[in-house]
Order: C-alpha cells, then structure tokens, then sequence
C-alpha cells in the first residue's frame, strides 16, 4: 500500500500545524509512521488521498453510529445552509434538540449545549462546584474527559499514548483540587470521601472507561458511586461523550440502571459536527447563567447546521431500536471472531467490550483498571495495527483507543476483519 501523497502532506503540513496534526492521536507517531491523511468516506469505509480504502474502525472516535456520509441524516442540510449558518440568536431546532435529549435521559431535565466535549465537562464541573459550593471533584485514573486544566490529571487517550498524563502548563494549584482514584476500586473512593467529602463537588467518571481501551466500569461500582453521592450531596457526573446514545438509546442509564445528576456529551449528539452538551436535573441547571450566577457562554453553541445534523442522527437511532441490536450483534461477532483467533493462535490476551465498543489488549485479563491497561504491550499493539492498516482495516493508532462499530459494518467487513486480525496476529508473532 503506498502513502505517497499522505507522506507529502505531513511533510508539508509540520511546517504549520504542530506535529502536522489538529489533534495528537491523528499523528500516528506512536506508531512511528506517517499519518495518513483522509480524502473522503462513505458507510464503513474511508479512502485517502492516495486512494487506498480502508474498513474504518476509529469513525471520527465515535459518533458516527450510522457510518460515514449517512444520506438519512444529512438530506436537507443544502437547504439549512442556504437559509444561515448562524444567527446569534435563539433557533426552533435548539429547542426540538433539547427536548430529544431530555426524553432520552429521564434522570435530568435540562441541556446546555457547547461545541466540544471538553466544553462539555468544564463546564459541568464549574456548574457542579457552583451549585454545591464546594471546590474538589473526582475523577479516576485513565478516564479521560477533555483538555481543560482542572481534569488533565493521570487522564487517558492521548495523553497515555503519548505519555503525557498531567501536562505541563496547569498549573499545580488548580490540581491540588482534581482528586485520583482508582477505576472500578470502591475502596480507593471510600478513603477519599472520608478525607475530603464534605469538600468534594461531583465525582465524574466514564461508566465505561472508553479511554485506557475499553474498561467497562463494574455494576458494583457505578452503583456505589450514586450511593456515596447521595450520602454526601456531591453531584454524580457521568461523562458520556463516547456512550451517550451509543451504549443504547437511553445510554448509562439503563445499561446500568443508575441516574446520574449530570450527564456530558460530545460529538455522537452531533453526528461528527462539532457539539458538546452538559444536562441536569433542574435545581443544578438553573445555577447557570442567565438564570443563575454561574457563567458559561458560546457564540456558536446550538449551531444550526450542527443541530440539524445532530436531530436527524437520534430521531433515526429513536425510532430504529433494531440497529442497536444489529450494532450489538455485530459487536458480538467481532469479540468471538477476535477470541477464536486467539485461542487457535495461542495467544493469552484480552479482549474487552460493551455494546458496540470493542478493545483487544496486548496482555493477559482481566483488564479492570489503568494499571492493568498499561501493562499492554504496545510494541506489539503498534506493529499489529500497521499490519491491519497494511490488509485495508483502520482501527486506532494507540493500544488505548476503542474500535468503534457503526450499523454501516456489513457482515462480511466483520469477516474480512476477522481475518485480517488472524493474519496480522501470525504476521507479528511470527507464527
Ligand atoms: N470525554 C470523553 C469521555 C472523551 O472520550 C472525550 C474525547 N474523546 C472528551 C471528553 C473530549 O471531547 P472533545 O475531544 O470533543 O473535546
């Protein structure tokens, strides 16, 4: 497979952009090759600018559940774009968005919406503290929620791949108020609250930790986290920028059946527009401005093209409850094909999943926490993907990333995956 062109445009693309990139985990630097650079893409797959086609596993790091270029969700878009792309006003489609969610998350009953899911859990923590009045919060080791300051702190993703976990520039004393624990350790949360409790705004926590790979969190644990919050009033955030509206319809919340006070929101409310949303019960939304004292604000929050998009995405996931099946089942598929490979090549390592979100670890199970997903060997997970990337299958450039399914994965993409994932494993073991 040749990268001609993509190898070009990065050359010419460090000279302006730093690392060539807009975001780190595009770079493929951790892989020590060169990124490559997308043309276009349409259902499951996506072609470069060299023309080489690949069976996309990353789908813009989540929201397109329905694959790429979806002509259900963007038919009329021509139309929206001719009649203003932003108005700095109130719009209808705003409101219609903000009831969509709401009836999805019976737990809360009112949406804020910004551009990014690090606006997103920003601004629900400010909110949070706001409405609690006190100044810590916590979150757990290997969830990643975004690049503001406060919670860039032994965070996931990119910051794990590129060894970056609490980076320079935040500085220390708006830190020393980001409590760590450990994921899916009760014990680890217990002592914390018997320190800090009555200190301690919110708690906020990936339900499924979709940033250290896939770690679902333990039914157990996501329960005691409502129980410790109740006990001491602190506001139970769950961040669900990549299971919001993906793990099923009405996302955590009935995955677990534990309602949290907030819930945050990402690109998958936008169908890869770029929208972010924090939403709450109402006594915690009316803190914010202009109802309450606290500020947060956006020029282009609830941009219309983005809403338009974003609508058409959950009223079609809505009113098709079989492609959450479908998603499952193909999940499913590609769990069993990946741990019969494993078996018949001998290899003990794991694979992790929830709903459509799947993750195979370079290393022996279980995989429950950070420590565990560090453990993987990424040497190895490194030169896998190349293999795979080199059969036509994209999956992320990083151990630490999901493969994300879309109803668009047709049987026989799951198949040839399957395969692929065989043949790359021998490729790398030499077997
Ligand atoms: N929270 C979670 C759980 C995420 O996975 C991400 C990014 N993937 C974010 C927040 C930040 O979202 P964004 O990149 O849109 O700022």
């Amino acid at each position: 497979m040749k990268h001609t062109k993509s190898e070009a445009l990065y050359k010419e693309a460090v000279k302006y952009i730093p690392g060539g990139v807009n975001s780190p985990v595009r770079s493929f630097n951790s892989v020590g090759i060169s990124p490559i650079f997308a043309k276009k893409a349409h259902g499951s797959r996506i072609t470069d600018v060299d023309d080489n086609e690949y069976i996309d596993y990353i789908c813009s790091w989540g929201p397109l559940m329905l694959g790429h270029s979806n002509e259900e969700i963007s038919k009329g878009i021509g139309e929206m774009i001719a009649s203003g792309t932003s108005f700095g006003l109130a719009t209808e489609i705003e409101v219609e968005m903000a009831k969509l969610i709401v009836d999805a998350y019976p737990a809360i009953d009112q949406v804020r919406m910004v551009n990014s899911g690090t606006e997103a859990t920003m601004s629900a923590l400010r909110v949070a503290r706001g409405f609690t009045k006190r100044n810590k919060i916590v979150k757990f080791e290997g969830c990643y929620h975004g690049h503001s300051d406060g919670l860039l702190v032994k965070s996931g993703s990119g910051t794990i791949t590129f060894g970056v976990q609490t980076s320079p520039g935040v500085p220390t004393d708006i830190v020393k108020n980001t409590l760590v624990c450990k994921y899916n350790d009760i014990e680890d949360i217990k002592r914390v609250f018997e320190e800090d409790g009555e200190d301690i705004a919110a708690i906020i926590v990936e339900t499924i930790g979709g940033n250290m790979g896939i770690v679902p969190g333990k039914q157990e644990f996501i329960e005691f986290l409502r129980k410790i919050c109740d006990e001491y009033k602190t506001v139970l955030i769950f961040d669900e920028v990549i299971t919001g509206f993906r793990l099923s319809y009405n996302s955590s919340l009935e995955y677990f059946g534990v309602k949290p006070d907030m819930v945050c929101l990402g690109k998958i409310i936008g169908a890869g527009m770029p929208v972010g949303a924090y939403v709450g019960k109402k006594e915690i939304m009316e803190v914010v401005s202009p109802v309450g004292p606290v500020y947060q604000a956006g020029t282009l929050s609830g941009n219309p093209l983005a809403m338009y998009l974003g609508k058409r995405n959950l009223e079609i996931l809505r009113d098709n409850p079989q492609i959450y099946e479908a998603l499952n089942e193909k999940a499913d598929k590609l769990e069993q094909g990946i741990k019969n490979n494993l078996k018949k090549l001998n290899l003990n390592y794991t694979v992790n999943r929830a709903g459509s979100l799947v993750c195979l670890f370079f290393k022996e199970g279980p995989v429950e926490n950070y420590d565990d997903a560090i453990e993987s060997n990424v040497e190895k997970y490194n030169a896998y993907f190349k293999e795979m990337l080199d059969r036509g299958v994209l999956i992320g450039p990083s151990q630490f990333e999901a493969m994300f399914l879309s109803y668009a994965h047709s049987d026989e993409d799951i198949e040839y995956t399957i395969t692929c994932n065989y043949e790359s494993l021998r490729a790398i073991h030499n077997l």
